[in-house]
């Protein structure tokens, strides 16, 4: 099918796409790599009468370190965070995460803010950047500003930015010393999307111990959660398999699994918690190795 019809809009700042959005209200929307956006809109589930392209906005893409955090411009697509080599270095799990989302052509085109905007139930970012402790900046009328990643993910499909907001820049904290982060997904095999994807970062300290455990998930729940029940089952204790293996057994803990992902409840849980052991199984030994 295809989408009802709209007047396209081409943003050259930050400032004109905030202007946009402002003149258009409820009718505006944001496009940035379009792989989630025109799919809704040609099933007619989103009609914008104004649709405005930020992807050539040149404030909003790139990769740069600064003040000991990773700042990412909105705009940068999947494909170049896969292979940017200051993520690969400063946040492995983000290089390998966004290398699988969907096929080359979904990462040639998408974006990281839209993946973030967009708070797919089933997308790998959101998770990541929990586990990464990111910030998310944002721009709108009423100027600048940060919202920590826990307070992003609000709901199914939901955030914390404002209609007329537009998410600039992704920055993501480096890690502590003896911190390890790896992502592991279990893949639906048509679309590549979550039906569970874990995200761990593990900080050892100098015994070897669990200093700081920052695990979440995707694709189960309604939205990118922290399993709170993990990190606690950890933190303390030394990272060897068996207390990995009982700290993952807790992946569901406090988690609302949702419906309308198929399956039994035992299975589910049993996914969760084996996702969660081999992203915590290789974050720990990318710790040891930091
Ligand atoms: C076949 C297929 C398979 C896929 N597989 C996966 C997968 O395995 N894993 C995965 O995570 N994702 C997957 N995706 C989704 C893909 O990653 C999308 O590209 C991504 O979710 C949205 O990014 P985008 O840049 O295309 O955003 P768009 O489609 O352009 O926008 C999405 C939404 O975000 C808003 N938006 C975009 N940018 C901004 C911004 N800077 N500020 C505020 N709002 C903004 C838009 O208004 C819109 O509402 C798949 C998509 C398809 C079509």
């Amino acid at each position: 099918m295809y989408s009802a019809s709209f007047e396209y809009h081409r943003a050259g700042s930050v400032d004109e796409a905030v202007a946009l959005l402002a003149e258009h209200g409820d009718d505006g929307k944001l496009i940035a790599g379009g792989h989630s956006l025109l799919p809704v809109m040609k099933l007619r589930f989103s009609r914008p009468a104004h649709v405005i392209d930020i992807r050539r906005v040149p404030e909003l893409a790139g990769i740069r370190e600064e003040n000991g955090t990773l700042r990412i411009g909105a705009t940068t697509t999947q494909a170049v965070v896969a292979s940017s080599d200051v993520i690969r270095y400063r946040a492995p799990m983000l290089a390998e995460a966004a290398g699988r989302i969907g096929d080359a052509q979904i990462r040639n085109m998408g974006t990281i803010g839209g993946s973030l905007a967009h708070a797919d139930p089933a997308a790998d970012l959101p998770a990541v950047m929990l586990a990464l402790g990111a910030e998310l900046r944002a721009v709108g009328p009423r100027g600048a500003r940060p919202i920590p990643v826990g307070q992003f993910f609000v709901g199914l499909f939901s955030t914390a930015l404002a209609a007329d907001e537009v998410l600039v820049e992704v920055r993501v904290p480096f890690s502590p010393p003896r911190t390890g982060g790896a992502y592991e997904k279990y893949a639906d095999p048509a679309s590549g999307y979550a039906v569970v994807g874990v995200a761990a970062s593990v900080t050892l300290g100098d015994g070897g111990a669990v200093q700081r455990a920052r695990v979440a998930m995707t694709g189960l729940p309604s939205q990118a959660t922290r399993l709170t029940g993990v990190e606690a089952a950890l933190t303390g204790k030394s990272a060897t398999a068996d207390q990995i293996e009982a700290a993952a057994r807790r992946a569901l803990e406090g988690v609302e699994v949702r419906d309308a992902v198929g399956s039994d409840a035992a299975y589910k849980a049993n996914l969760a918690a084996v996702y969660a052991r081999r992203a915590l199984t290789r974050a720990v030994e990318r710790a040891r190795s930091a």
